[in-house]
């Protein structure tokens, strides 16, 4: 597969302009500061006359570096890069709100986003309506006057619905609501939200756009006008991304069509092979067959992305006792590795919902989310294959 707009190429041949040393490879530029040519430069820097670096909280050419070549991938216009994915989502958030301002999200988010949404932003008088992913057909009933920001993941984690983006789009529009995607799970290269009517793109870049679980990093992408609030907020308030993530970042975005190609191509079999086991009760990824929303996931999506969700028998116990037979796989709640990585969301990322609350968000006891890494498909097949025969329910 290789997308019409030559993605691949802009994430490798995206680059800064040479040095005098005429490296190949990108430096990085670590400092804190930038040197003015004389008294006026430094006048018209800080009135803003020239675009120009200052101080590395506001701007750096590694930190543009990452900003312009996301921005080719996504389709955007602009964007701003932060320390963490939850740096570039608080921020978004708090540069485009105001007090009495209301957010519309669905209800499977991020733990840390729903957080924000029930825990901090009401401190600001800040309030969030939901809406199920299954149940869109509703949402213009939750709009109210003061709701200005649509917001949504998809697929959803670790649930993998997927959410409607053209529909989602139009809605947005129709009401003026600034329409916010947190595109972690698909990265640009499977699903571009832009074109479907997202104002803004969001990405935790600890995740597939690293790819190696060595940095965390955040972006924000989109329209130049919202993106201008939101750098302007965190030029004051400092959740910057250091230099040096930003220099790892770009280069792991070279070979993001490669990785992503082979994380789908193995997901794709380890979602074939616990489909057909007798012991697994059911398995969702959005490229098989019998994903309720096959037909949409193909419509928006290039291909199914990296994360399964599987349900064992025994809920809770049933879960821990599989997970306690694994040998090879990792252990960890980070997802996107080259490593395939296994958690139990109701007894980690999502132990603090109730039962019922868990049911909402569509969370059986016994699920189990992998995120295939880049290991050879057998090994990890026989991995959950020893360890789904022998725990005990
Ligand atoms: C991990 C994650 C985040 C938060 O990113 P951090 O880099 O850990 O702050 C936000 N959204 C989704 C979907 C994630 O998976």
């Amino acid at each position: 597969m290789s997308l019409k707009n030559k993605n691949e190429t802009n994430a490798i041949r995206t680059q800064l302009a040479r040095s005098p040393f005429l490296e190949h490879s990108n430096p990085l530029y670590l400092t804190s500061s930038f040197v003015f040519e004389d008294a006026e430069d430094m006048r018209a820097s800080f009135a803003e006359e020239k675009e120009r670096n200052i101080y590395s909280r506001f701007s750096n050419p590694n930190n543009a570096e990452l900003v312009e070549k996301m921005c080719k991938l996504e389709g955007a216009e602009a964007g701003h890069t932060f320390a963490t994915g939850m740096g570039a989502i608080f921020s978004t958030f708090a540069a485009l709100l105001n007090s009495g301002d209301r957010i519309l999200s669905a209800r499977a988010v991020f733990g840390s986003t729903h957080s924000l949404f029930t825990k901090v932003f009401p401190k600001w008088q800040i309030e969030t309506s939901y809406f199920d992913a299954s149940d869109i057909e509703h949402l213009e009933d939750l709009i109210l006057p003061q709701t200005k920001i649509l917001y949504i993941e998809s697929p959803t984690n670790p649930g993998l619905q997927i959410l409607d983006l053209a529909y989602l789009g139009k809605i947005a529009q129709k009401h003026n609501l600034i329409f916010i995607v947190d595109n972690c799970f698909a990265t640009p290269y499977l699903q571009q939200p832009i074109k479907f009517g997202a104002d803004l793109v969001i990405h935790s870049a600890t995740k597939l756009i690293d790819g190696q679980g060595r940095v965390l990093g955040g972006i924000t992408i989109g329209r130049a006008d919202l993106i201008k609030e939101i750098y302007l907020f965190s030029r004051n308030s400092g959740p910057s991304l250091s230099p040096f993530n930003a220099w790892v970042l770009s280069k792991s975005l070279e070979t993001l069509s490669v990785r992503v190609e082979k994380h789908c191509d193995n997901a794709e079999k380890l979602a074939e092979f616990l489909n057909n086991h007798p012991k697994v009760v059911d398995t969702r990824y959005p490229f098989l067959k019998n994903h309720p929303q096959y037909a949409l996931a193909k419509k928006q999506m290039e291909r199914g992305g990296n994360i399964i969700a599987f349900e064992v028998d025994g809920g809770v116990q049933g879960g821990r006792n599989f997970i306690d037979e694994i040998k090879m796989c990792s252990l960890t709640s980070n997802l996107g590795d080259t490593r395939t990585t296994i958690t139990q969301p109701a007894s980690t990322t999502h132990s603090k919902l109730s039962v019922e609350e868990r049911q909402h968000v569509d969370i059986p006891d016994g699920l189990i989310r992998v995120s295939v890494g880049l290991e050879h498909i057998d090994d990890i097949i026989a991995d959950i294959d020893q360890a789904l025969s022998r725990y005990h329910v």
